[in-house]
């Protein structure tokens, strides 16, 4: 069986050499992150340049996903490169002065951060591990009490859960990363740290202004204020990334698996695309075997009917990314066929209304038992829509564009064919024996028209 749940490898120092990145697709990599907040530029152009070549080589769809690093904030240096301690109950300023700090005060470097915060707010540094609450808020001066953490030193990141940062989506940095990530075509941008749908319509419009190439946005959430609205942020996006790194910080940690599950199920009734994201096999950043929990972890993202994992640090600077791939690979296979074979599962529940088209198209394959939905793809969204039925039979998808087979790879079931020849014919029974289909009954969706034949 072909793999369903689709494969989203980070592209990082340990595997951006061709051979490697050959073996990684070869061995299943469907979607190429390339995250900005490391490389930029033409460094990361070369990459793009890499993997478009490997894709025709081995003639196989990949779809490259550039990912905007956002505002990170970060807070300013110490006096000296020393950690600072910290005990709990004490108090810490943070200010406009860039003066290097110490253990009572830092500069905290970003102006909008500064007037978004409120008296209450929670300042999470080093991932969580540092914890303070404001006490008081002056233009220039914010008062807070230690919490949780015992030392401090320069640069920390931090987040703030409860705050909703007055910014743009879009830094300086982004917007320059952008402008040049554009020019090379990626199939879909992501967006870091979105806190509202406008941040999405903010980013298309970057986008649009400069280009015609239908690039697809996926929204990455990893703050509380966007899992509050992942509806409407879900209804302007093309996709959406559950970013459980920041995710982890910004909700307590127990709240990740409901969220993720939820999200799911809000993506799917949008037809949105879902990846689910960090740390999936991140021991194997050292070792060559993945924990008993890693391997569940996948193996629910494919039962879930998640549409992608993403792998992170453990292909960008793991020991052996290839073998990451194979170990992934093998574990969303085996869980996608069982899966398919036991298919009762809480998230079929859905809210889909009665004569939403797509539901004909995957009742329709299921009462008649199809080997497969052919659908002919203009454009991404008709697949998109069917796949979000989870119709648990491959969905081959004719497209005469590569950016639309490109873009349709990451969705779970679905197998782009990108032929002209088949797309101007509307040869359905050539495509799903190309895919490997010989035999059966195939459901064939041509715009409006939705039709059965028996494959001969
Ligand atoms: C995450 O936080 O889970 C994530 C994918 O984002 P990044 O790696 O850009 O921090």
């Amino acid at each position: 069986m072909n793999r369903f749940t689709k494969i989203t490898a980070s592209i990082g120092p340990k595997c951006e050499d061709k051979e490697t990145l050959t073996k990684m697709i070869a061995a299943g990599v469907n979607m190429c992150r390339l995250n900005f907040s490391h490389d930029t530029g033409d460094v990361q152009g070369r990459k793009i340049d890499l993997i478009r070549e490997i894709s025709a080589e081995l003639n196989t769809p990949v779809a490259v996903m550039i990912d905007i690093q956002g505002p990170k904030h970060r807070i300013g240096n110490f006096e000296t490169e020393d950690k600072y301690p910290l005990t709990i109950g004490q108090k810490f300023t943070f200010d406009s002065d860039p003066t290097p700090g110490n253990s009572s005060r830092v500069q905290l470097p970003d102006a909008d951060v500064m007037k978004s915060l409120r008296v209450g707010d929670r300042i999470l540094l080093n991932d969580g591990k540092i914890e303070m609450v404001v006490d008081s808020v002056a233009p220039d001066k914010i008062e807070t009490t230690v919490v949780r953490g015992t030392e401090i030193w320069s640069r920390r990141g931090f987040n703030l859960p409860d705050t909703e940062i007055a910014t743009s989506v879009l830094t300086a940095k982004d917007r320059a990363d952008l402008d040049y990530a554009i020019t090379k075509n990626p199939d879909w941008v992501a967006i870091s740290f979105v806190q509202k749908p406008e941040d999405v319509l903010e980013v298309r419009d970057f986008i649009t202004a400069r280009t015609s190439h239908p690039i697809k946005i996926i929204a990455k959430i990893e703050r509380p204020n966007a899992v509050a609205r992942i509806t409407e942020i879900a209804s302007v996006a093309d996709g959406i990334m559950i970013a459980r790194g920041d995710l982890a910080v910004e909700v307590p940690f127990e709240e990740v698996p409901a969220i993720s599950r939820h999200i799911i199920r809000e993506c799917r009734k949008m037809n949105k695309p879902v990846i689910m994201a960090t740390q999936m096999l991140g021991t194997m950043v050292n070792s060559e075997f993945p924990t008993r929990a890693e391997i569940t972890d996948v193996a629910n993202t494919a039962y879930l009917r998640a549409d992608s994992t993403m792998t992170s640090e453990e292909t960008t600077i793991g020991i052996n990314p290839v073998n990451v791939i194979n170990t992934m690979d093998k574990i969303l296979s085996y869980a996608d066929g069982d899966a398919i074979a036991n298919p009762y599962d809480w998230s079929r529940v859905e809210n889909i209304p009665e004569n939403d088209w797509s539901r004909s198209v995957a009742s329709m394959a299921y009462l008649n038992r199809a080997s497969a939905i052919v659908v002919f793809a203009r454009d991404a969204s008709a697949t998109m829509q069917i796949s979000c039925r989870k119709p648990d039979i491959p969905i081959v998808a004719v497209c005469n564009e590569q950016v639309i087979a490109n873009q349709l790879c990451m969705l779970r079931g679905v197998f782009p064919v990108y032929s002209n020849e088949l797309f101007a014919q509307r040869d359905a029974f050539n495509a799903a024996r190309k895919f490997g289909v010989t035999a059966g009954k195939l459901v064939i969706v041509d715009e409006e028209k939705i039709s059965l034949r028996t494959l001969d």
